[in-house]
């Protein structure tokens, strides 16, 4: 188990936090659209689109929280060298410093708010809040590839039936994708299908992957809130200890780049054995391969837990 802890987070080191650290080709003058996306899963879609006409860079890499990210050394460069920057929007970048720095920039698309506008149905709220983690519905996520294309097209109009080629073909391996992992999760017994993680990142992948149908809403739940960083209470610990003995939930599930505090206070309030999976999901961040691999790699941890 310590071997394959220690693999793990070496690997997390290797890929996801230096992956895209280096910019100084991405400053070099090279033809190509300069474009800044703010985290990994929006880097990889746009990257997917733009290909080789463009040199994307994610601003946010590794196991750092997107949703209270302060600018550090280098980043208001990026940001003013950037013709064009995609970030994910419904409140995800509420970092003080970032958010001032997007709102004076004169290209920005904000994937959430653009898939907002074509599917607000589709949106989900918790207590109140626009839940900003569309990315983990992959149907859903793929909704943002119009806005990339158009985005795209605007800054290198020469290249726009590349960038809608690209996006077609992204699309439909996005939405074949999808439908394999819905497959793959209903495979494992309803009465298992019940995530508790350790924030509020899985519920549009509830909605996915482990509902038919109604009542989607009881599959996910979690101590911390849509934000890591807010406040934890007894209640929110009390409200997910009494979720597991309802649900006769064995197994709760931390996430990559959030401690495991909140977890293991809630396992601690139960009656029943209660235990937390050495396999860390990714919630917000996008670990070490691509955004599809990432969504795999839940899939597979869930299935492989669960069946045990
Ligand atoms: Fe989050």
């Amino acid at each position: 188990m310590r071997v394959s802890l220690l693999f793990f987070s070496l690997v997390l080191c290797l890929f996801g936090c230096g992956s895209t650290r280096d910019t100084s080709s991405w400053f070099a003058d090279n033809g190509k659209t300069k474009v800044l996306c703010t985290t990994g899963m929006i880097h990889d879609i746009v990257a997917r689109v733009g290909q080789d006409k463009i040199d994307s860079h994610a601003l946010i890499v590794g196991e750092i929280d997107p949703h209270s990210y302060e600018l550090v050394k280098g980043d208001d460069d990026k940001i003013a060298f950037a013709q064009l920057v995609f970030g994910n929007g419904l409140n995800l970048e509420h970092g003080a410093s970032l958010r001032y720095l997007l709102a004076e920039h004169p290209h920005v698309v904000n994937l959430g708010d653009e898939i907002q506008n074509k599917v607000p149905q589709k949106i989900l709220k918790v207590s109140g809040e626009v839940d900003p983690h569309v990315w983990m519905d992959v149907s859903l996520w793929a909704e943002g590839i119009d806005a990339i294309v158009l985005a795209l097209s605007k800054e290198d109009p020469a290249s726009s039936a590349f960038y809608e080629q690209n996006g077609a073909l992204l699309r439909q391996e996005m939405l074949s994708e999808h439908s394999l992992l819905q497959k793959a999760m209903r495979l494992v017994p309803d009465e298992k299908r019940y995530l508790v993680t350790s924030h509020d990142a899985f519920h549009y992948f509830a909605r996915a992957y482990l509902a038919q149908g109604e009542g989607w809403e009881a599959r996910c739940v979690a101590p911390e809130g849509l934000a890591p960083e807010g406040q934890l209470s007894s209640q929110d610990i009390k409200r997910v200890a009494q979720h597991l003995t309802q649900y006769e939930i064995g197994v709760v599930f931390p996430e990559s780049n959030i401690n495991q505090d909140a977890l293991k206070k809630v396992i601690s309030c139960c009656s029943h054995k209660v235990r937390c999976s050495d396999k860390p999901l990714y919630g917000d961040a996008i670990g070490p391969g691509d955004y599809l691999d990432m969504i795999r790699h839940n899939v597979e941890i869930l299935k492989e837990e669960w069946s045990q």
